[in-house]
C-alpha cells in the first residue's frame, strides 16, 4: 500500500531508541523526510546514520524535548512539519506516597504538556495546508493502570483527555490526532521497569521478566517496528478518517471486551 507521505516532514520526539526510533525508521522507509530528537548525543547519531541510509533528509536535534529550549531547537530545525510523533522517556515508578509536587510537575511537563506544547506550535500549519498527522505515544497504562507507574497513569491520562476534544475540531481539515497505547515492548524502558519491580519485591530483573513474559498472551513482547508500522499508518494519507482514537498495542495483553 501506498501510504501517500513521500516528502513530508516529520518531527519525531526521542527517537534514538525504542519506541520513537521505530516510528522514525518507519517512515522514512516510506519516504518521509524526518527530524530526530533525542538528549544522548551518541545513540541519536548513530540512529540518524541509519535513517540516512533510506535515502530521506534526516536531521539530528540532541536535545531534552521537556524544555522550552529543547522544544525551540526542535521547531527550529524542522519548522511546520507534515507529521509529529510525540514522545518522551516515561515517568519514574514508586510509591505515590513519596512522590512531591516536583516529583508530579516533572511528569506533566513530560507526558502531558510537552506534547501540548507541541500540539499548539505545530497545528495551525497544518490546518492551514488542510493535511496534518499527529500521533502520541502514550501507554496502555492509560487504559489499565499500572500499580508502581502513577505518574504515568495520572500524566497521560490528562493529555488524552485533551486530545480527546481537539482532535474533533481539526480533523475537518484533514489534521488527525490520535494515541498509540504501548503494552510490553522489549526496549530499555521495559528492562528498568524490571529493575525497579525487582529491587521491590526482592526479586531478579530475570525473574521479572520472565513473570511479564508468561502474562503475555502473545508469548512474547512486542517488537518496536511492530510499532513504527502502526504509527506510519495513522500518518498515511488513507488514515484521513481516524482521529481521536486511543490505540492498544498490546499483543492481547489487556483482558477486557472493548
Ligand atoms: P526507551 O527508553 O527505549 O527510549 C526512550 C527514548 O526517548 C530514547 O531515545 C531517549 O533518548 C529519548 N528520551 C527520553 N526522554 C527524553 C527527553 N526528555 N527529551 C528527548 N528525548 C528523550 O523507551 P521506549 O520503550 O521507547 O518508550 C517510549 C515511551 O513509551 C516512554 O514514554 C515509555 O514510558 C512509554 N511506554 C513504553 C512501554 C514499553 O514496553 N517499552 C510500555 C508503555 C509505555
Amino acid at each position: 500500500m501506498d501510504l501517500g507521505i513521500k516528502g513530508k516532514k516529520a518531527l519525531v520526539c526521542a527517537a534514538s531508541k525504542g519506541l520513537g526510533r521505530a516510528c522514525a525508521v518507519s517512515l522514512a522507509r516510506e519516504g518521509v523526510n524526518v527530524t530526530i530528537i533525542a538528549r544522548g548525543k551518541e545513540a541519536l547519531d548513530e540512529t540518524a546514520r541509519e535513517i540516512g541510509k533510506l535515502g530521506v533528509d534526516v536531521k539530528a536535534i540532541a536535545a531534552d524535548v521537556t524544555t522550552p529550549d529543547g522544544r525551540a531547537a526542535a521547531l527550529a530545525a524542522c519548522p511546520d512539519p507534515d507529521i509529529l510523533v510525540n514522545n518522551a522517556g516515561g515517568p519514574p515508578p514508586g510509591d505515590f506516597r513519596n512522590w512531591s509536587r516536583d516529583d508530579w510537575i516533572k511528569a506533566l511537563d513530560a507526558n502531558m504538556l510537552t506534547p501540548i506544547e507541541l500540539i499548539k506550535a505545530t497545528v495551525d500549519t497544518m490546518i492551514a495546508r488542510k493535511f496534518g498527522r499527529i500521533v502520541n505515544i502514550t501507554s496502555g497504562a492509560v487504559k489499565s493502570p499500572i500499580d508502581e507507574l502513577g505518574l504515568s497513569n495520572g500524566a497521560r491520562s490528562g493529555l488524552t483527555g485533551f486530545v480527546a476534544g481537539l482532535s474533533r475540531k481539526t480533523v475537518r481539515h484533514n489534521v488527525t490526532i490520535n494515541n498509540l497505547l504501548p503494552g510490553a515492548f522489549d526496549t530499555d524502558r521495559l528492562k528498568s521497569n524490571f529493575a525497579f519491580t525487582a529491587k521491590a519485591r526482592g526479586s531478579t530483573p530475570e525473574a521479572m521478566r520472565e513473570a511479564r513474559l508468561a502474562a503475555q498472551p502473545a508469548g512474547r513482547f512486542g517488537y518496536p517496528e511492530e510499532f513504527g508500522e502502526l504509527c506510519t499508518f495513522l500518518c498515511g494519507v488513507h488514515a484521513g478518517f481516524i482521529t481521536g482514537q486511543n490505540f492498544l498495542i498490546d499483543g492481547g495483553a489487556y483482558p477486557g471486551t472493548f
